[in-house]
């Protein structure tokens, strides 16, 4: 069921209060992530000790969707295993491509919201960014 107005709360509350919007001294794992057609320009800063995500941040400018779908994501996989944390972020991009299943979009608890932006193709760039750019770290 879409819900509008729970949508833009969640994107307006995480925008106006980010709670991983800042820098990280002790993060050993950091990674830059770009959307030229938006402008949005993330970093995202991860602590990993023993193969679980400790804490993690992310800085940089973007638009609602990236910086709102970055602090979400952060509110996940904090605590995970990288293993998890990679889990999560496939979940997501099938989710945006409108392939993952009902059980696997509860495990994206928040950031499940952002599912009907698979109908905005300019937007789901901005969205995937953060995903994208943890994907990529935790690969390489
Ligand atoms: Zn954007």
């Amino acid at each position: 069921m879409e819900n509008k107005t729970f949508y833009n709360e969640i994107l307006t509350d995480h925008n106006l209060h980010p709670g991983h919007k800042h820098a990280l001294d002790d993060a050993n794992m950091v990674m830059e992530g770009v959307n030229p057609s938006c402008g949005d320009d993330i970093f995202l800063n991860l602590k990993v000790e023993n193969g679980i995500i400790a804490d993690g941040s992310f800085q940089g400018d973007g638009c609602a969707i990236s910086q709102a779908s970055a602090d979400m994501m952060l509110d996940l996989i904090i605590g995970k295993t990288k293993e998890e944390a990679l889990e999560l972020s496939d979940i997501f991009l099938r989710m945006i491509k409108g392939e993952a299943s009902e059980d696997e979009l509860e495990l994206l608890e928040e950031a499940s919201v952002l599912k009907d932006i698979s109908h905005m193709p300019a937007r789901v760039k901005c969205a995937v960014l953060g995903w994208h750019t943890l994907g990529e770290m935790i690969k390489n």
